[in-house]
């Protein structure tokens, strides 16, 4: 019973940063949920979770992923390529919007599955490969770790990866997490072509004691200013977001199965609102911080 006990007391200890994550554990199994991939536009499929994006484009050249959802999502995500004909060997690049653990912490199983090169912000880059572990994210200490990423190879704010034809630009979107970064390529089909986005989270969400509107760091806010004006600028035909909700995913896609048209996916406002409504709630934040609920 006591060797029990003092087992059971040593798992806990291990286990310091799952036990940080059990507020989580009724949102992550909810986010992990069943999800069939389907097709997005042209060569960009959406292969995440019910509740966590994850996006592939196709390319003959080979495949780039843009995040692994949790940890727990990464043997979902491996089956949703194969299971639209893919190799998940094929992977050259896997991308990222942001460092937290329900959008990197499926990368580094990926990434060990497929031998792709992992590819960030700077800021991202530093954050993934401390297991989420960043003093500098608003959420630090308050956000689970996750199994640390390896290699990852940084991108400049304004540059293009390039695979066979395809051509992914990477703006950094800082804000929610210092290295967030949205995504955008084009996809085509039937000889037409889409502007996709995927933006970053625009959400002010932070650990106690945290204030975006800190006068100390007058650049937190300059920053997601920027981050926000620069989402509402991208050419913009499809909107994807890490978390299909905030883009209302699920209710476009059911709109174009039910055959709605035009394409519902397809919105050349959507960045745009998304950005709005970022710009809105941000203000809202910076009110409560500056008159603190009493
Ligand atoms: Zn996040």
């Amino acid at each position: 019973m006591p060797r029990l006990v003092s087992l059971i007391v040593a798992a806990s200890l291990a286990w310091g940063p799952a036990l940080a994550a059990a507020p989580y554990a009724d949102v992550r199994a909810e986010w992990n949920a069943p999800q069939a991939p389907f097709r997005i536009y042209g060569s960009t499929y959406y292969v995440g979770t019910h509740g966590l994006s994850a996006v592939l484009l196709a390319d003959p050249a080979g495949l780039i992923l843009i995040d692994g959802d949790l940890p727990e999502s990464a043997p979902q995500i491996a089956a949703h390529i194969r299971a639209l004909g893919f190799r998940v060997e094929d992977i050259r690049y896997i991308l990222n919007s942001h460092a937290h653990f329900d959008h990197a912490g499926g990368i580094a199983q990926l990434q060990r599955l497929s031998g792709a090169q992992v590819v960030a912000s700077a800021s991202g880059a530093f954050a993934m490969e401390h297991g989420g572990v960043d003093p500098a994210d608003p959420q630090a200490g308050v956000a689970s770790s996750y199994p640390a990423v390896r290699d990852v190879r940084t991108i400049a704010d304004g540059a293009t990866l390039a695979l066979g034809a395809l051509r992914v630009t990477a703006h950094y979107t800082p804000g929610h997490t210092p290295g967030s970064t949205s995504w955008t390529w084009d996809a085509c089909e039937h000889g037409r072509c889409e502007h996709v986005v995927y933006a970053d989270s625009l959400t002010a969400v932070s650990a106690d004691g945290y204030r975006f509107g800190d006068p100390q760091h007058p650049q937190r806010a300059e920053d997601f200013r920027r981050a926000i004006a620069t989402v509402a600028a991208l050419p913009c035909d499809i909107l994807l977001t890490p978390h299909p909700s905030a883009s209302n995913l699920r209710e476009r896609l059911d709109a174009r199965t039910r055959g709605q048209r035009p394409d519902p996916l397809i919105d050349a406002n959507a960045c745009r609102a998304y950005a709005a409504t970022a710009l809105k709630n941000f203000d809202a934040r910076l009110q409560r911080e500056r008159a603190p609920a009493q």
